[in-house]
Parts: structure tokens; sequence; C-alpha cells
């Protein structure tokens, strides 16, 4: 095995000051740029050094120790993968001997038996005066009509005899073919591997979280309010007032990559965890499929049709959107009672229009959460409105219950809830400051209050409509925005959510996303007009 190589040169580093000497020294400091990393003496002498720093011969060190165990750890994964290969490779080799063996053996003995058949052919030429002599004087009437033909018999059942055992044998043979261990040892490696690989960040389990600010901010002039990573987190998309932004994102850091132009407002949007597919909402639902890198074709939409937008006559923005695990159906609401249900096809490129339901009261619809058996959906609304639908025979929500009745001192106020499990769910009600959990029971089909916590900050704003409300359960993180604050919640070996996590804005337009597992949460604020991604880690 060769040592270790370096791609780039030591003179093509360049020291902040760009002054003509070698660097020998780096800053360690998250927010600076790249070409902003390398000191040289003179550097080092005009008390660059305030910030931390180390010397480039020392962090070679590192590096080259971090390399070492990377390369030890290539080799030994490339060698898993290559012995398993090797092993069906024997397998094929095998299978081919056999295969071919038996394949010989069969046209062989298949090339003697028309051989025989022929030569039966070739004997009926012959024949015996004296015996034909002796038949015909026995039974003379039948004479010319009989006829014996067994001889068949024989020559075809020890030939087919013979085909049978080279049938056999290559049926059997393909038992040596063995791919299904192969493709499970390859998913075991795999897994193997993922395991290594998650060792690069971890966050425990319980216990408080500290947000670590990554990269410098990234300006934006106008709003955003809805932000979606995809299934393999290297693409985000975020919403800048009528545009998408499509980001690339790596290791924590957010490269533009595309805007995509909409006619209005953009405040949901909503990834497929199947493939890069995503779905926007503004007055209207759209799906952006990635065709090639960088290249999103507009490929359905749908808009309210005019009949079903009662007297107001104008489209309403959509405010919430979820869609079902199966990616088949989208539910949504919006500025209006009403919550609209479309089948999706993805293959067939259909987006169409099944049937709608409309909350009873609690003026627009604030957050919509389905469960993971997909047969409750909870709808919520202003005023503490908040009501739940079961799946009917037909397939069709239908008004279960409706948890609170509509408040009219709260009618500022929006409240919103998100299923944690099965039957429990965490509600959160902007009028009372607080957030609680209610559990369903299949049983009794009554929903019950499990507990109830007080938020304690003191607020300055109302909350704000548009979700940013995540559960992670795999991490047991449950983030969300209320008011001018965000809060991040972890189940308690009590099983009740706690807040482990609180930051307050100077204003309640700020937005955000978690990464699917839970390392970064990239956040918008309008006070700064800038996004800030920050890394998860443990208090
Ligand atoms: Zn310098």
């Amino acid at each position: 095995m060769q040592g270790l190589q370096m791609s780039e040169n030591y003179n093509e580093f360049k020291c902040i000051e760009k002054h003509d000497q070698a660097v020998t020294a780096i800053l360690i400091d998250r927010r600076r740029n790249n070409n902003e990393r390398f000191l040289c003496k003179e550097c080092l002498d005009n008390q660059l050094q305030v910030f931390e720093s180390i010397s480039i011969v020392a962090m070679q060190k590192i590096i080259e120790d971090k390399q070492m165990k990377r390369r030890a750890m290539i080799n030994d994964i490339a060698d898993q993968y290559i012995q398993i290969i090797q092993q069906y490779n024997l397998n094929l080799e095998n299978l081919k001997t056999k295969l071919t063996s038996s394949i010989e053996m069969m046209i062989n003995n298949t090339q003697i038996w028309m051989r025989e058949l022929n030569q039966k052919k070739e004997d009926s030429r012959i024949y015996s005066f004296c015996n034909e002599l002796e038949d015909y004087i026995r039974s003379t009437k039948q004479y010319m009509h009989s006829f014996q033909f067994d001889f068949f018999d024989k020559i075809n059942f020890s030939q087919l005899n013979k085909l049978k055992t080279g049938i056999k044998q290559l049926i059997d043979a393909h038992y040596t073919h063995q791919y299904k261990e192969l493709f499970q040892k390859l998913r075991d490696i795999n897994d193997e591997r993922k395991q290594l690989e998650k060792q690069e960040w971890q966050l425990s389990k319980d216990g408080k979280i500290n947000l670590n600010q990554i990269s410098n901010p990234i300006k934006q002039n106008q709003n955003c309010s809805a932000l979606a990573f995809n299934s393999t987190g290297n693409i985000l998309v975020t919403s800048n007032d009528r545009e998408i932004m499509i980001w690339n994102f790596n290791k924590g850091l957010m490269s533009f990559g595309q805007k995509l132009q909409l006619s209005n407002i953009i405040n949901c949007l909503i990834f497929s965890k199947q493939s890069n597919i995503f779905i926007s909402g503004c007055i209207e639902i759209i799906c952006w499929k990635e065709k090639s890198m960088n290249f999103w074709e507009k490929s359905l939409s749908y808009k309210e049709q005019k009949e079903k937008i009662e007297k107001e006559n104008k489209h309403h923005e959509i405010t919430c959107l979820v869609l079902n695990s199966k990616e088949d159906q989208i539910i949504y609401g919006s500025r209006s009672q009403i919550i609209n249900i479309l089948a999706l096809d993805l293959r067939q490129n259909k987006l169409e229009f099944l049937y709608l339901i409309k909350m009873s009261e609690g003026g627009w619809v604030s957050s919509l959460s389905l469960n993971h058996s997909e047969n409750l959906l909870l709808s919520c609304g202003y005023g503490d409105k908040i009501m739940m639908w079961k799946q009917s025979k037909e397939n069709k929500w239908v008004p279960m219950t409706e948890l609170t009745k509509y408040q009219d001192k709260y009618k500022e106020d929006l409240c919103k809830a998100i299923f944690l499990e099965d039957d429990e769910f965490i509600l959160i009600q902007g009028g009372k400051n607080c957030y609680s959990s209610y559990k369903y029971s299949y049983n009794d089909r009554i929903v019950k209050q499990n507990y109830k916590i007080d938020f304690k900050d003191q607020y300055k704003f109302l909350d704000s409509l548009h979700q940013s409300f995540e559960f992670k359960p795999e991490v047991n993180l449950l983030f969300t925005r209320y008011k001018d604050y965000i809060y991040i919640l972890r189940k308690q070996n009590n099983g009740q959510y706690k807040i482990v996590f609180t930051k307050q804005y100077q204003t309640n337009i700020m937005y955000g996303t978690l990464s699917n597992n839970g390392q970064y949460l990239v956040m918008f604020d309008k006070t700064s007009s800038s996004y800030n991604i920050y890394e998860l880690q443990d208090f």
C-alpha cells in the first residue's frame, strides 16, 4: 500500500493578507470563507492570532491521521465486498461447468435418440421371407392389417430416462447460483458500513441541545415561509416570496442551484420520500420533478375550481399540506375552512380533485397532521378550533370529534397539532401559551388530555401561520416555532415531551426545517433577512 498524497501543493496556499510568504498557520474559525484560512509569519506577527490558530504541520498531522484511518476503513470495506463477489464469481463458474456438462450430455443423448429412430427407418427395408410367411399362415385374414411397433417404446423409454437425468442435473445446477445469498450479504455490509458513517455526527437520545452555527448567514431579500429537504438531504428547497429556491446542501453548507418563478407567494413545500419530486403550494398545488441535474420540470398542477371557491371569487392561499405515505394523496388546507383532498399519480402524471371536507368554524386551516396508520387526521384553525377526522368505509375523511369548542376570545390565535404516536398528538394553543398531549383510545373512541405544560417565555408577537412543526422520532426531536420563539422538545423517561432548547427572535416571521437525520437546522428570519444553518449538538 503506497503512502498518502496531498492533491494540492503548499505554494498554492495564500495567506489572508496575500503576503509573499510561505503559509505557516491556519485559522480555526467556521465563519470564515475558505480563502481566509491561511496565515504566514507576517500575519502572525500582526497579531491575527487572536483567533484560534494551529500550525500547518500540526494540521497536516491531524488530517493525515484521519486519512490513514479512512484508508484502512475503505480497504476493509472494499475487501468485504470483494470477498462475497468472489464467492459469487465461483458460484457462476461452478454453475457454468455444471450447465455445460449436463447440456452436452443431453445434446449427445438426443442425437443418439434420433439416430436410433432413423436406424429403425433404415431397418424397415429388410424383412425375412420365412418369418412373414409364418405370420401369414397363422392368421391369413389379419395379415394385411396387423402391425407391431412396440420397439419405439423401448427406444424412447431408455433415451427419455437418460434425458431426465440431464434435466434434473440442469435444475439442480441452479441451486449453485445462490444469488439471494449475494443480495443478503451486500445488504449486511451496507448496514455495517452505514453504522461506521454515522459516527461522524452523533446526538444523545435525550438531554438538552445546543445549536452550533456553521458557515456565514445567506442573505435573501424576500421572505421565506417554507423549507424542505429531499430524502437524501443533499437538496434543500426554500421559498423566496414568489420564487422557489433550490439549494445544494452538503455538510451544512448551502450553495445556490437555481430558482423557479411562480405567480403567487409560496407557503408550503414538501418533498417526496421516494424520489426527487417536490410539491409546492401557493394558490395552486404544483409538482416539480428533477429531470436531470439542476433541471426541474413543472409536471403537474391543480387549482381550485371556480365553483368551489364560493362567494369570494378568488383562489385561497394554501396554508398547509400533507402527503400520505404511499404518496398518492395530497390533503391541503387554505385561507378558508375547506380542506381539499387530491389524488396524485406521479407515474402517470395525474393530479385529480377527489372531494373536500369543511371545518365547522375557526377561520383558516392552520395545520393538518396524519397519524402513522393514516386512519386519523387532525385539522386545526383559529380560536382553539381543532377537529379529528377518521377514515370511513368508503375511504373518505369524516368528522369524528371536535376536541375543543370554538372560542371567540382566541379568534386571533391559531392552534396547531402533530401526531407523535398512532394514538397520541401534541397540541399547541396560541391563546393559552401552553402545549398539551392528547391520547385517543380506540376502545372508548374518546380523546383524553394526557398532560399540559405551560410555555414560560414572555411573547411580543402572536403566532404566525405556516408550518415549521416537525417530528423526527428516530432522533427524538420535535421542532416548532411559536410566536417569537423556536423550541426543540424531546421525550423524557416519563413519556412526556419537555423543552430542551429555546431561542428568541425579534420577529414572528421566522421559519425553519430540520435535516432528515436531525443533524442540521436551517432557519430563515425576517430581522436578519437571512438563512442561518446550525448543527445540533449535545449540550
Ligand atoms: Zn500573511
